[in-house]
C-alpha cells in the first residue's frame, strides 16, 4: 500500500461531509427534511459533473463513427413493452412485518430467505413479490390506462428507435455508434450509499451497430476504450477491474457481458456495463412497430439487422469515483488529488494580504490566467488557510502574489498534492500550467 492509499476514502461520510460543506453535493429539499435519496449537485459539483460529461462526450464523438443524440424523457409506452423493461424490469422485494424495512430477495443472503428473519430486527419477513422499477405518469389530463407513460428507465431506449433516423441523415456506414447523456429514473428498492444508487441519474451510453460476426470484436475493442477512460481520469489502476456476468447474471438480451467495477469503501461495485446485446433491441423494435430497422450495405448488397454493443456508464457514479478516488485524508489535511481535466478550478489565485499593490498586481495575474483556465482568486484569512480550502476541493494549483512580487515580477506556486513550493516568473504562469497538465501522471 501506497502512502497515498493509506490515506484514502475509508468511510463514504467523510465524502459525504466534505461535499455538502464545499458545495459539490446536497441532500435535495434540505430545508424540509431532505427527501430518500435525491441529491442536487451544489456550485462545484455542477462544475465536476460537466467535466465529467464533456471528457465523455469528447472521448466518444471526437469520432468519425460516432453521432450524438438527445431523445426525450418520455417515450411511446409501446417502447417498454418491446424492451422488455414492462414485463421484466422488476426485483424481488421483501419487507420486514415488524421493523418494516425493505429488502431486494436477489441481494440477501439465500439463508437469510429461507429462515424468513429479518437481517435487521429478526422480525418475520414476507414472501418476495415483484416490483416493477419503471415511475409511471400519466400524459395528458386524463389518468386512465391509455394515457400511462412511463419516466425512461434507461436512455438506451431512444437510440435504437433512432437508428435509421440517424444513420439516414448521417450518411454513416456501418460499424458506426450513437452516444447521448442523459436522465433516466428508476425506482429502486434500496438506494443508497450517497449518489452511488439513486432513483434519478444520469447515464452516458453509447450502442455501436455493428454487423452480425464482428460483434465480439468490437466488443473486446469497446472494453479496452472504455476502462481506458476511467484511467485517463486519473482513477488508480488497482482500484478498477472487469466482471464478467456469468451465465446467471447475463441479461435475456445479452449474449457477453462485462461490468467495469471500482473498489469503494463498502466493496467492488458496478461503474459501467460494457455488453453484446445481439439484435435483440432492433428485431423486438420492428416486432412491436411494424416498421423494418434493416441495414443495407452497399458493397455487399447484404441486408441485415445489426448487432449492438454497448457501453453504459452511470454519469454521478463516475463522479463519485472520481471522488471517491481523489480524497486524500492524512490526520490533518484533507485534499482532493483530481485530475487537472476534473477539477472545477485548476488555478487559484492569493494576493498575499488585503494591501491595494497587491491586489492589484493579484487581480491583473487573475484576469489573466483565468482567459486560459478556469480559476478562482481568494484574499480572504491566513494563506495557509487558503490553501486548505483548495486542497479540499482539488484546485492542483495555487499562487501567492507577496512583496517580491512587485519587486521581480515572480509568484508562488504551490502544489496541491506534495505542497512543494516554486517561484516563476508572473509572465509565464500560463505556459507553466499547461505544461504541467500535459504532462500530469507521466
Ligand atoms: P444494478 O444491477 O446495480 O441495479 P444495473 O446492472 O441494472 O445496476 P445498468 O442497467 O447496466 O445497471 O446501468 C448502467 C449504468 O447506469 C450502471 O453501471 C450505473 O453506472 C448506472 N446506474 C444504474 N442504476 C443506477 C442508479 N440507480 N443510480 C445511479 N446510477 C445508476
Amino acid at each position: 500500500m501506497t502512502e497515498h492509499d493509506s490515506h484514502g476514502l475509508k468511510d463514504m461520510n467523510e465524502l459525504v461531509s466534505l461535499c455538502k460543506r464545499r458545495g459539490f453535493v446536497f441532500p435535495s429539499s434540505e430545508v424540509y427534511g431532505g427527501i430518500n435519496a435525491c441529491w442536487d449537485y451544489g456550485p462545484l459539483g455542477i462544475e465536476l459533473k460537466r467535466n465529467v460529461k464533456e471528457r465523455w462526450w469528447r472521448a466518444m464523438t471526437d469520432r468519425d463513427d460516432v453521432e450524438g443524440l438527445d431523445a426525450a424523457i418520455l417515450m411511446h409506452p409501446r417502447v417498454w413493452e418491446a424492451s422488455g423493461h414492462v414485463a421484466g424490469f422488476v426485483d424481488p422485494l421483501v419487507d420486514c412485518k415488524k421493523c418494516k424495512s425493505r429488502f431486494r430477495a436477489d441481494k440477501l443472503d439465500p439463508g437469510v430467505l429461507e429462515s424468513k428473519k429479518c437481517p435487521s430486527c429478526g422480525g418475520e419477513l414476507t414472501e418476495p413479490r415483484q416490483f416493477n422499477l419503471m415511475f409511471r405518469t400519466f400524459m395528458g389530463p386524463v389518468e386512465d390506462s391509455a394515457s400511462v407513460v412511463y419516466l425512461r428507465p434507461e436512455t438506451a431506449q431512444g437510440i435504437y428507435v433512432n437508428f435509421l433516423n440517424v444513420q439516414q441523415s448521417s450518411r454513416q456506414k456501418i460499424p458506426f455508434g450513437i452516444a447521448q447523456i442523459g436522465k433516466a429514473f428508476r425506482n429502486e428498492i434500496t438506494p443508497g450509499n450517497f449518489i452511488f444508487r439513486t432513483r434519478e441519474f444520469e447515464q452516458m451510453e453509447m450502442q455501436y451497430f455493428v454487423k452480425p460476426g464482428t460483434d465480439m470484436e468490437w466488443f473486446e475493442k469497446w472494453k479496452a476504450i472504455r476502462i481506458q477512460w476511467h484511467l485517463d481520469n486519473g482513477i488508480r489502476p488497482s482500484k478498477l477491474r472487469f466482471h464478467q456476468h456469468g451465465p446467471g447474471e447475463l441479461a435475456h438480451y445479452a449474449k457477453a457481458a462485462f461490468d467495469i467495477e471500482y473498489e469503494f469503501p463498502f466493496g467492488w461495485q458496478e461503474l459501467e456495463g460494457i455488453h453484446n446485446r445481439t439484435d435483440f433491441d432492433l428485431s423486438r423494435h420492428q416486432e412491436f412497430s411494424g416498421k423494418k430497422l434493416e441495414y443495407f450495405d452497399e458493397e455487399s448488397k447484404e441486408r441485415f439487422v445489426p448487432y449492438i454493443v454497448e457501453t453504459s456508464a452511470g454519469c454521478d457514479r463516475s463522479l463519485l469515483v472520481i471522488l471517491a478516488d481523489a480524497y486524500r485524508f492524512d490526520g490533518e489535511r484533507t485534499w482532493l488529488t483530481l485530475h487537472p481535466s476534473m477539477a472545477p478550478y485548476k488555478i487559484a489565485i492569493f494576493p498575499l494580504m488585503k494591501k491595494p499593490e497587491l491586489l492589484e498586481f493579484s487581480n491583473r495575474v487573475y484576469e489573466d490566467v483565468r482567459k486560459q483556465f478556469r480559476s478562482t482568486t481568494d484574499a480572504a484569512g491566513s494563506i495557509g488557510k487558503r490553501y486548505r480550502r483548495q486542497d479540499e476541493i482539488g484546485t492542483p494549483f495555487g499562487v501567492t502574489i507577496d512583496y517580491d512580487t512587485l519587486s521581480n515580477q515572480t509568484v508562488t506556486v504551490r502544489h496541491r498534492d506534495s505542497m512543494a513550493q516554486e517561484r516563476i516568473s508572473a509572465e509565464k504562469l500560463g505556459s507553466y500550467v499547461a505544461d504541467k497538465f500535459q504532462s500530469w501522471g507521466k
